[in-house]
């Protein structure tokens, strides 16, 4: 299995970028300014496909018995979806996953309750689902508290729960033969983390991401990149994105312990040269800068 999907992976640069504009058939109109909209499907093998749609990505599984969905999205995203599927097996949806509860990831369910799905997450995606609700977000029908095994035509998904992190509802997906971690917004490889990193526990992250990195697995999809970044990584990017916080936490510590306690003065002079190649280093690492000031200011 794993020579197999080396070789895959050694593909995907090749064949991300002719798949990326394969489809023009874009959702709505081009966004002002950022990352253009589109989407792409990724083939692993095994069944296993990564869909992305603008920056937002997600695995689909086809099996024998059926398909399993993660994270539908929006309305939008998940009607591409659905037709992307559609393309390559006429086996109906049987479960779509959440991967946590904000909106923004999991939106796009209903056109996959119509064909009958059910729809499972962690209970604490219920919980912020019913304080939060969303007309186009189905809640779930299966719930869990610690691990859940979703089994479907001899195929294995893993949900893991690792406390809060990023919210408190976050499961990390496994596929446990192939040893690939689905991992949403908590692992963006080579990216700074996000903007004013909104309903993530710096400290949480990161023990969440030293239990994540103890476990077995060769590699990571991401729930968030654009076009131009490889669908699957190999398993060091969850280590890396460990540092970039714990390099970020220390050098705002560090600056803080000095004396300086004004957010706007660590905006600007807190740097992370290591990180300069980064996605959106000069843009969001003083939003980065400032969460942490926050952290270490109010304790939260
Ligand atoms: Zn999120």
């Amino acid at each position: 299995m794993r020579n197999f999907l080396s070789s895959i992976f050694l593909l995907l640069g090749l064949s991300l970028s002719t798949l990326a504009y394969a489809n023009q058939q874009l959702p709505t109109d081009e966004p002002v300014g950022g990352e253009p909209f589109g989407h792409s499907v990724t083939m692993l093998g095994n069944g296993i496909y990564v869909f992305r749609w603008w920056v937002y990505r997600n695995i689909f599984i086809v099996t024998d018995d059926g398909v399993i969905v993660t994270d539908p999205m929006n309305p939008k995203a998940a009607k591409l979806l659905q037709a992307e599927i559609r393309k390559v097996t006429d086996k109906p949806v049987k479960y779509v996953v959440y991967s946590h509860n904000h909106h923004d990831h999991i939106s796009g369910g209903v056109i996959f309750k119509q064909e009958g799905a059910k729809f499972v997450g962690h209970e604490n995606v219920l919980k912020e689902l019913g304080d939060h609700p969303s007309p186009v977000t189905p809640l779930p029908d299966i719930t869990f508290k610690d691990r859940h095994t979703l089994k479907l035509g001899g195929r294995t998904l893993e949900l893991e729960y690792y406390g809060p992190n990023h919210g408190n509802s976050l499961a990390v997906m496994r596929l446990p033969k192939e040893k690939i971690l689905f991992i949403v917004d908590i692992v963006t490889p080579r990216r700074v983390a996000f903007r004013m990193m909104p309903d993530f526990w710096p400290d949480e992250w990161i023990r969440s991401l030293k239990e994540i990195e103890a476990t077995d697995f060769d590699y990571v999809i991401s729930g968030h990149g654009p076009h131009t970044q490889p669908a699957i990584d190999t398993a060091n990017v969850v280590m890396e994105q460990r540092v970039y916080l714990e390099d970020l936490m220390a050098a705002v510590k560090k600056a803080m312990d000095s004396g300086m306690h004004s957010p706007d003065a660590l905006r600007k002079s807190v740097k992370l040269p290591k990180y300069k190649a980064w996605r959106s280093y000069d843009e969001w690492l003083p939003m980065n800068i400032e969460r942490i000031w926050a952290f270490y200011h109010m304790g939260w």
